[in-house]
């Protein structure tokens, strides 16, 4: 137990973990706090049937050691949720984390105190330290979002939120299950509780597009190409937009001046590649709303090939003004086939949302569903709402809920101005979940370990954001996803899937600008900071 550290983590996710063996390299003490019980964080959380990547495993892993990206071997292609845990723990093993690690503990409040320079730490558990610098590496998808449903409590069956399923297991076998929301998580998970239950009704308020994955066996030849030069992958990917999928076809070009069926081929040869993919078929799709309209006729077409019954396509077919990758596209596994079983039923909530829960089920448009389980695949409250959940003050006592009442501000997604010596890892504004996250994840490790070591050897203690820079890069970030297609719906993005919470867009677009900007601030002095 470290009651005065250096560096007091909070998460042991692959930020947290990455973080801790980066700050002991720097041979300072560190701390961290973890609500779990294990390592993992959005993998030890999310166990849900169907659970995987939707980033191809030899690129949604860590690059930090050449041994270990070297040595694991991933099994599929995408890999399930129970591999990517294996991997954590192993990681956590292999560089001896967990004794610095305490578990399920939650830290409830973080308070600075401006006589010491430091930042006083309490938990659930009634454990206090202190520290001089306190990195949040809390996760952007970290708190659930469970919609206050009326009557909730009085339903007698089971209720399980994806994000916080049971470490055993459910079992659906002979089950009635009733799934609500169809974003990946829905995605993911309605094909494979299909198989397992008696008859389950999915729920859906907006239709999503989805791709396939296909998923399988990792590919031997591929991933030994890869491993042959391991790091000219990780650069490659690194130059991506989102930091990954450089060898996956990307054609750098507009649609314009396609032909329709040239332009289709094109989409039919990135959907064979499966995934994310799809959207490398031309440069342009999230920008002109034209050529991201061909790309939503071909998935619409697609649907409506897969899916037997006419009426159920047209509900799982988004409208054709639904802008394809404005809310995170999906990959799937056998998705809309599911919908071809007699014992799968969807249900619009679109006009008529859910009333209220009863005791055997939930009503909605007047009609009445009975379950014995109902998953709620609603989502989180993303990129905030872990870090609004602690009780967070900076200097004069102002707390971060009230510093971030009309939406976040944060200088380059890393410090709040007003919140010295407090990191945020992949905070909003930086390209954090619009990226492959380990790749967003190990470039915010690097540069605060950087910075720290800075501080130390120039004798400086404290680090904070100049609110100027912060509110001029907060308008950055909104001009440049102005310039996209990607503030045009009600996405998790801009806060809209939480009732009440101010609409602005959080992450950055374009991972290569920003990590050379950061490169920029770092050597300029960290121009932007106040260094004290
Ligand atoms: P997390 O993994 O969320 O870890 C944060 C940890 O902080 C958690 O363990 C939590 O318990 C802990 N914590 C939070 N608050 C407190 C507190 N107050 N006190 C103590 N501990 C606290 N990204 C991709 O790039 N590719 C993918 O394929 C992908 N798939 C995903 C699938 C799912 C189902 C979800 C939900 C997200 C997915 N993501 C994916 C995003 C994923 O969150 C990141 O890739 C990555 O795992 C985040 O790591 P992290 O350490 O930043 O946060
Ligand atoms: P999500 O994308 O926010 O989807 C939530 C779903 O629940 C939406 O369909 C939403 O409908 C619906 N919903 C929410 N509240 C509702 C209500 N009151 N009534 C009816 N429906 C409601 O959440 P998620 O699926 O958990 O995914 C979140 C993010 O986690 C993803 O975007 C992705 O970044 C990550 N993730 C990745 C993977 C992967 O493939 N590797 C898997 C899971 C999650 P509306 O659309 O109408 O709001």
């Amino acid at each position: 137990m470290n009651d005065e550290v250096d560096v007091l983590i909070v998460g042991a996710g692959f930020g947290g973990m990455y973080m801790l063996h980066k700050v002991r390299e720097l041979g300072l003490s560190a701390q961290v706090f973890e609500a779990g019980d294990g390592v993992g964080g959005t993998w030890y959380w999310n166990r849900y049937p169907g659970a995987r990547c939707d980033v191809e495993s030899l690129e949604y892993s860590y690059s930090f050691d050449a041994e270990l990206q070297q040595e694991w071997k991933w099994s599929e292609r995408y890999t399930s949720q129970p591999e990517i845990l294996e991997y954590a723990n192993h990681v956590a093993d292999r560089f001896d984390l967990r004794r610095d690690i305490e578990f399920s503990t939650r830290v409830e409040h973080t308070h600075w105190n401006e006589a010491t320079n430091r930042w006083g730490v309490s938990t659930d558990t009634g454990r206090t330290c202190s520290a001089q610098f306190v990195v949040m590496a809390t996760g952007c998808l970290s708190s659930a979002n469970v919609p206050d449903f009326p009557g909730i409590d009085d339903f007698a069956g089971e209720v399980y939120h994806t994000g916080r399923w049971p470490h055993e297991g459910v079992d659906f076998a002979g089950k009635r299950v009733g799934v609500i929301g169809t974003g990946s998580s829905g995605i993911q998970s309605i094909p494979v509780i299909a198989e397992q239950c008696a008859d389950l009704t999915v729920f859906q308020r907006t239709p999503n597009y989805s791709i396939p994955a296909h998923n399988g066996s990792i590919d031997s030849q591929y991933e030994a190409e890869v491993k042959a030069d391991y790091a000219e992958f990780r650069d490659e990917n690194r130059q991506m937009n989102g930091g990954f999928g450089a060898r996956s076809g990307f054609h750098d070009e507009p649609s314009i001046g396609y032909a329709e069926e040239e332009r289709r081929a094109r989409f039919e040869q990135q959907w064979q590649r499966g995934g994310f993919a799809f959207m490398r078929a031309f440069n342009d799709l999230m920008i002109d709303d034209t050529s991201n309209a061909t790309a939503r006729a071909f998935v619409r077409d697609k649907i409506a090939a897969v899916v037997d019954d006419p009426e159920t396509a047209a509900l799982l077919t988004p409208v054709p003004t639904q802008v394809i990758g404005c809310k995170r596209i999906c990959l799937d596994t056998y998705y809309f086939e599911t919908y071809n079983h007699d014992h799968v039923h969807l249900v619009d909530v679109s006009t008529a949302p859910i009333e209220t829960f009863t005791p055997t089920g939930l009503r909605t448009g007047g009609v009445e569903y009975d379950f014995d389980c109902v998953v709620l695949a609603t989502g989180f409250d993303a990129m905030t709402g872990t870090l609004t959940r602690i009780d967070i003050r900076g200097v004069d006592d102002e707390a971060l809920t009230d510093a971030w009442s009309a939406g976040p501000v944060n200088y380059l997604g890393l410090q709040v101005p007003g919140f010295p010596n407090l990191f945020t890892i992949t905070g909003p504004g930086s390209p954090s979940v619009l990226t492959n996250m380990i790749v967003a994840i190990e470039h915010h490790v690097e540069w605060i370990s950087d910075c720290i070591e800075h501080l130390a050897a120039t004798g400086l203690s404290t680090i904070s954001a100049a609110p100027d820079a912060a509110a001029t890069w907060v308008d950055h970030v909104n001009d440049v996803a102005d310039m996209t297609l990607m503030p045009t719906c009600n996405s998790w993005y801009l806060g809209a899937n939480i009732p009440g919470k101010t609409r602005v867009f959080m992450p950055l677009i374009g991972f290569p600008p920003y990590a050379e900007k950061c490169t920029e601030v770092a050597q300029a002095g960290y121009e932007g900071f106040i260094l004290a």
